[in-house]
């Protein structure tokens, strides 16, 4: 069963020369893997998985298509594809949005914080999601 998915994009790498970076991170409770696994695909390329209790553990592959490496290390302990990992913080905030009293009229995409969008009712404040684009403010 999986729980939640968050999204995080950026920018890594020399300053003069930015690459950017996707990292979704994922919470399972699997009767093999309980835990966090994050992927993150941009200048680097790695997977992490942690566990409540223990240390982290970080796959960063070598070789060819590292990617792909990660992409399936990803699918086996959460269960998804990271494609389809990518698509469910946009469900949940779609089908929430549908469900909002106010109606989805009211919601629409306005700037926080120097970086930051939020997706909020303007009638209620009721706020929907958020991006944070760090590469703005740093
Ligand atoms: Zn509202």
């Amino acid at each position: 069963m999986t729980n939640r998915v968050s999204i995080r994009t950026g920018s890594e790498g020399p300053r003069h020369d930015p690459y950017h970076f996707e990292e979704i991170a994922i919470i399972c409770a699997r009767p093999h893997f309980t835990g966090t696994v994050t992927v993150h695909l941009g200048l680097g390329v790695w997977l992490e998985t942690r566990v409540p209790g223990r240390r982290p553990i970080r796959y960063s592959p070598s070789g060819r298509d590292p990617e792909a490496r990660v992409a399936w290390a990803f699918e086996a302990l959460a269960g998804i594809s990271i494609k389809t990992a990518r698509a469910i913080p946009d469900r949940l905030r779609e089908r929430r949005i549908r469900a909002h009293a106010c109606g989805p009229q009211a919601i629409g995409w306005v700037d926080g914080f120097p970086g930051e969008s939020l997706c909020v009712c303007t009638r209620c404040g009721a706020c929907f999601d958020g991006t944070f684009n760090r590469s703005a403010v740093e």
